[in-house]
């Protein structure tokens, strides 16, 4: 994928005029355009959803314009159960798949309605106590050793993932709770992430389908909706191709047709909780560069850190880097891209060809989008950066403001020292 920037150099100077480096920004037309390619695609779906995974990108601004491009949201922990009341995404909006799960997020999570996706069997008298069980249940299903292709590294081997029930634990919970009352049901899995290959997210699709099938035969019950997961991927690199949703689209309503429709069990609403795909590509993490330091290799210091965007330093993972204005420059040089962190995997890039780079020049890493900022931490004294949203006019809009140092001592109390 050619990696492109919808701002120019004069715009992102303008910008940081009022808002210093670094920051993240998010292209609020892309997200929408994206967001309605994606429902267009699975428009064969009565009442397709997608809900929203917060963790990738926390911000209420963004939520909002998620939901009123038709997105709920998928929480899993109170803050973000608040943050999604706060915009307005309410009750059946919200998929709560958690795991591990504290009593005080399942209370809130009924408290408002949320649809509440167990993770585990003891999980249904856990909640029982604590909340009391819902109308509507959803369970996510683990298929262990059953699954042996299209599984992917960063969730790994489904057998060694810490999340869902067994098949057999899956049939015994539909039961149980079907005898205790709940009328309603879903379905839930997430065995891959960032995952480009259609067949293996299509395959997910399948395992789901059949195993509804089984479900009503051997139960009686009739989901009402299956969970496909996020995990749909996004091209980080130039010689990785986005996901045809299309495509996909397609191979899933062939097995929707072949496997449900068949069996008699049509409609099931078939719904995601895509976070990655929906506002990754279309978010920036701009950077200055404050230093150049030669000694056994060429290091360029940026003023953002592993604790602005972790996913470099904890994955390994590779995010393009644009040097503003040097876009037609060949690539002469070869750098590690580094933070100010002191520790050694603090690097945006490890041997990156790039332009020549002095210090003054501006750095946009791309697809910052999702499970950049979200992840940002504070170790070393770091401070979490602004968050800006490009808006469909041009203008910009600051929707959250740097931490400071203050923010770093709030929750310290120096004078009982
Ligand atoms: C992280 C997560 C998602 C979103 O994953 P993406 O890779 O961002 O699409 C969805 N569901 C659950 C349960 C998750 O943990």
């Amino acid at each position: 994928m050619r990696k492109t920037l919808t701002f120019t150099k004069q715009q992102i100077e303008e910008i940081i005029k009022s808002y210093p480096t670094p920051f993240y920004i998010y292209d609020e037309k892309r997200i929408r355009e994206n967001a309605g390619r994606f429902y267009k695609a699975f428009d064969w779906v009565a009442d397709f959803k997608n809900y929203f995974a917060v963790k990738a990108c926390p911000n209420p601004h963004i939520l909002k314009i998620l939901k009123e491009e038709g997105m709920g949201t998928d929480c899993s922990s109170l803050p973000e159960l608040v943050m999604a009341e706060k915009v307005g995404i309410l009750g059946e909006n919200i998929m709560f798949s958690s795991n591990n799960t504290p009593a005080k997020e399942f209370k809130k999570a009924k408290k408002i309605g949320a649809i509440i996706n167990l993770d585990d069997i003891t999980h249904i008298n856990f909640l029982d106590q604590t909340a009391g069980l819902p109308q509507i249940i959803c369970f996510r299903y683990n298929p262990g050793p059953l699954r042996k292709s299209g599984v992917n590294t960063i969730i790994g081997k489904p057998e060694e993932a810490k999340y869902g029930l067994t098949k057999e634990q899956l049939f015994e919970s539909y039961k149980l709770v079907k005898q205790r009352g709940v009328k309603r049901f879903g379905l839930h899995t997430m065995v891959v992430s960032n995952e480009l290959g259609i067949s293996a997210l299509a395959q997910t699709a399948k395992m789901l389908f059949e195993l509804a099938v089984g479900i009503y035969k051997e139960l009686d019950i009739k989901l009402e909706f299956i969970n496909l997961g996020g995990g749909i991927g996004i091209p980080y690199k130039l010689n990785q191709r986005e996901v045809d949703l299309n495509k996909l689209s397609q191979k899933i309503k062939r097995y929707y047709q072949d496997i449900i429709v068949k069996n008699g069990l049509d409609p099931i609403r078939v719904v995601f909780e895509c976070g990655r795909m929906i506002t990754g590509p279309f978010g920036y993490l701009v950077t200055t560069v404050i230093h150049k330091k030669h000694t056994y290799k060429e290091y360029i210091g940026v003023d953002a850190c592993m604790a602005n965007l972790m996913r470099p330093g904890m994955y390994g993972a590779y995010h393009h880097e644009t040097v503003l204005g040097k876009e037609n420059k060949s690539l002469m040089q070869t750098y590690d891209v580094v933070g100010s962190l002191c520790e050694n995997n603090d690097k945006f890039a490890i041997d990156r060809k790039l332009p020549t780079v002095e210090t003054g020049d501006i750095i946009v890493i791309h697809d910052t989008g999702a499970h950049g900022f979200a992840m940002g931490f504070q170790y070393n004294g770091k401070l979490r950066s602004a968050e800006l949203l490009l808006k469909p006019d041009g203008r910009v809009k600051q929707i959250r403001r740097a931490e400071t140092v203050e923010d770093y001592f709030s929750t310290l109390d120096f004078s009982s020292i």
